[in-house]
């Protein structure tokens, strides 16, 4: 099934073809980058000019809108929407630094990870408050 992309900012489509789209930034550098929409696939496109650095922390900006993508929950992480089967938004977000495999859907009845590199976030509070607990 394709699974549809949104920016969060304009609510526009960022995979109108097969891959997702995004402006990439680093220092001064800018470039168009193109990700594969299927969750857990780390291909990426980009031009030849472009020097990607292994564990360096890159800026996602939605190719409309030019909002900052990068995640209010960790700054590691960059988020963007996509659609249930029953058309309600659920938060995906995968991680800004070059190199490290690690991406989240945030689904109603938790939180599905992809990539060898997820656990690294495991330490996260996905929900942005403390679960109730028992006892203290
Ligand atoms: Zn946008």
């Amino acid at each position: 099934m394709r699974r549809e992309y949104y920016c969060p900012h304009c609510r526009k489509l960022l995979n109108p073809g097969t891959l997702v789209v995004f402006i990439v930034e680093h220092d001064q550098e800018r470039e168009l980058v193109l990700l594969a929409p299927e969750l857990g696939d780390y291909s990426i496109i980009y031009p030849a000019s472009f020097t990607f650095e292994l564990g360096t922390l890159y800026t996602f900006r939605c190719p409309l809108c030019r909002a900052d993508l990068s995640s209010n929950l960790d700054q590691r992480l960059v988020d963007i929407l996509s659609l249930t089967d029953d058309g309600s938004p659920v938060r995906v977000s995968f991680s800004r630094v070059f190199g490290e495999r690690a991406t989240f859907v945030f689904a109603a009845n938790g939180v599905d990870e992809y990539g060898e590199h997820a656990e690294r976030f495991d330490a996260l509070n996905f929900f942005g408050e403390a679960p109730d607990r028992d006892g203290d």
